[in-house]
């Protein structure tokens, strides 16, 4: 009986998956590999952020089923395993000819107090200084370096520390807008709501030129510090855990697709450290 709606489910997939450029089919190698413990703590423990997308699965003892609620149907079945089984080799894939453009987050260098991305510490008679955005830029470049020796392109939206993607620098961009000047906004205010926001826009300009298959952003949130903070407080490196889904977050078939795959694939490791923020540990 349950193999009967099994494959009357398969039928409806086929006819449904292309219609949206995305096929759950690709994960059919992971049929019977994955016990009902082991999908019920991953999607519990990484995905599910909000009560609302165990609306669109279902969980027997059997089965994962995803659901399309906006249709009404089943959209894709994926049968348990009774027990755990042991790891496949894994498919190596290539970086050739993929398109990485890679974004060093802030400006840095000059321009590391005026953005206020940066961390001044007092070692004895000296002050020990680092900043986000000449962190980022070196990140950028070691990775790029990374990446191309694996074939990939890779774009970089800086090309030096101290710049960002607008070819003017803030004072010489600042000339050209008087308007700014009469606002009351000091320079660092001048700088993040007006200079760093057309930044941005750059940046993304640029990367859309290039038409990357992945766009990597480097962030590494130096704060500056008041007298009374400590900088366990503010500051922080932070691990994103990706794939989370919120509040109707399921109801596209693409991000049907992507649940999915965070569930059976091993991207994300079962260890709960990586939920917590991490503070800097100097
Ligand atoms: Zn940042």
């Amino acid at each position: 009986m349950f193999l009967q709606i099994t494959n009357c489910i398969v039928v409806l997939l086929l006819c449904f998956a292309n219609v949206y450029g995305v096929d759950l089919h690709d994960f059919d190698r992971y049929q019977n590999q994955l016990t009902r413990s082991q999908v019920e703590q991953k999607i519990k423990t990484y995905l599910e952020k909000d009560p609302s997308v165990s609306d669109y699965y279902r969980i027997t003892d059997e089965s994962l089923t995803i659901l399309d609620l906006k249709q009404g149907q089943v959209e894709y079945v994926l049968l348990f395993a009774a027990a755990p089984q042991p790891d496949k080799p894994k498919i190596k894939k290539t970086l050739q000819k993929a398109r990485i453009a890679i974004d060093p987050g802030h400006f840095g260098g000059a321009f590391a107090e005026l953005e206020e991305r940066f961390i001044a510490i007092p070692s004895g008679n000296k002050l020990l200084s680092f900043n986000e955005g000449t962190l980022t830029y070196l990140t950028a470049l070691a990775l790029k370096e990374l990446l191309e020796k694996e074939g990939a392109e890779v774009f970089v939206t800086r090309s030096d520390i101290g710049r960002g993607a607008i070819k003017e620098s803030f004072f010489e961009w600042l000339e050209k807008q008087p308007h700014l000047w009469i606002s009351g906004d000091s320079l660092p205010q001048l700088f993040r709501k007006y200079y760093n926001r057309a930044d941005l826009i750059a940046r993304a300009d640029l990367i859309n030129a290039f038409a990357p298959d992945v766009t990597i952003m480097i962030h590494y949130n130096d704060h500056p510090m008041d007298e009374k903070d400590t900088v366990a407080q503010a500051n922080y490196n932070i691990i994103f855990i990706p794939g989370a889904f919120s509040c109707n977050e399921l109801s596209r078939p693409q991000d049907r697709y992507e649940f999915l795959r965070l569930v059976v694939t091993d991207k994300l490791k079962s260890h709960s450290n990586f939920r917590k923020r991490l503070p800097i540990s100097l």
